[in-house]
């Protein structure tokens, strides 16, 4: 059976040219950066190589990246490291309620620990409102960490006007950009970031490896604690071809971007405009236009979300519902929720997020054997 992947936001395959990359790096070059001989020079050198490499993705200097383990770990690095450093300045953190469980479970965390932090509210596209956002700030605020692309629906915040409120104010502004870098364009100075963070799975490179942008001059404090690895910033001995392979995903991300988005873009609005033709009763979530290139959120009234991934699993197909980090749980997406859906229409809904090896078919096979599903499951349901 053919099988359709959609579900790139999750995760994406990696490029056979990253694997490529990185592959010395376990058998012959396995030194460790750390040492002074001819096999530590060798780490040494591409590691700051793929600095470079991800440096230029996002228009910063390659000696404000740190290397991390992922998306989570730099978000978590981002607001407990500037929490941890300014607490005498101020407890008060300002995020949105549709930010990655990255995020909202280290401000939780944080509250625990005395801090309090502001959930601004989004609309029904999922845009953070910026008059909202100016008047939460207050005199303890330090940071303001607000997402770039959301993971679910897609709504891209206008993170260039954050960044210039955050800076106006003296804020910190931390931005979550997982989901855009390689997608859409990126950049540290437009965005007037202290930081901003990455992760390598998403874009076509390796798990557990990523990185968090750290604006020069920036306090902040370490997580972990060893050695001076990351000047100092991240303590253990250096995941070599992870950094590696994470470099050359960038370097190509930043290559193929525009081509990519351009033919992404059609294929994604294709599959749109077929199911909401060819299928009632459904609801595309999140922004028309400030969407990420990839990403169809789209909700069918009266059938539950966990019905159809089953059904389109077994004809080959792999979408989601909600995001994949809480699916397990019946609680309905808390994006959807925050953009106003009831907990019954939420239950519905199926991201679609395409990737790099999509083609026509792949989306004209979707829009065909979605409609039979939807009919079969609505038949079937209590709620139709
Ligand atoms: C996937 C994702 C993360 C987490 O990244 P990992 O590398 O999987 O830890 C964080 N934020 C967003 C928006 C994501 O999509």
């Amino acid at each position: 059976m053919k099988r359709i992947y959609l579900d790139h936001n999750a995760t994406t395959p990696m490029n056979p040219e990253v694997l490529k990359a990185m592959l010395p790096f376990f058998t012959q070059n396995f030194g460790n950066a750390s040492s002074i001989h001819n096999f530590g020079r060798e780490a040494r050198e591409a590691i700051s190589k793929a600095r470079e490499q991800v440096a230029a993705l996002i228009e910063a200097e390659p000696a404000n990246i740190v290397f991390t383990s992922g998306g989570t770990e730099s978000d978590n690095f981002a607001i407990k490291g500037i929490a941890y450093a300014n607490e005498k300045k101020g407890k008060h953190i300002i995020t949105s309620q549709i930010e990655h469980p990255a995020v909202l479970s280290t401000c939780k965390f944080l509250e625990k620990q005395g801090f309090e932090v502001t959930y601004l509210k989004v609309d029904n596209c999922g845009k953070v409102d910026l008059d909202q956002l100016r008047d939460s700030i207050r005199k303890d605020t330090i940071l303001i960490s607000i997402m770039h692309g959301n993971n679910e629906i897609g709504t891209i915040q206008d993170i260039e006007e954050i960044g210039k409120i955050a800076a106006e104010k003296g804020v910190f502004f931390h931005t979550d950009a997982v989901q855009t870098c390689g997608k859409i364009p990126v950049s540290v100075k437009r965005a007037n970031a202290t930081l901003l963070s990455l992760s390598g799975h998403k874009i076509y490179g390796p798990k557990g490896v990523g990185a968090l942008f750290i604006k020069k001059a920036t306090r902040i404090f370490p997580l972990q604690h060893g050695g001076h690895h990351e000047s100092n910033r991240r303590a253990g001995t250096e995941n070599v071809p992870g950094i590696v392979g994470l470099g050359k995903a960038c370097e190509i991300a930043q290559k193929s971007m525009e081509g990519n988005c351009r033919r992404i873009v059609d294929l994604r609005n294709r599959l749109q405009n077929e199911l909401v033709e060819r299928i009632e009763d459904t609801v595309v979530n999140g922004h028309p236009t400030d969407r990420l290139p990839n990403t169809l959120n789209i909700c069918f009234r009266y059938v539950e979300g966990e019905s159809m991934i089953m059904m389109l699993d077994m004809k080959g197909i792999a979408v989601s519902s909600g995001s994949a980090c809480t699916s397990g749980s019946l609680d309905p997406s808390h994006v959807l929720l925050a953009i106003g859906l009831s907990h019954e229409i939420a239950h519905g809904s199926l991201r679609f997020s395409l990737g790099v090896d999509n083609t026509r078919e792949d989306i004209d096979y979707v829009a065909e054997v979605m409609p039979e599903i939807v009919h079969r499951l609505r038949k079937m349901s209590a709620l139709a």
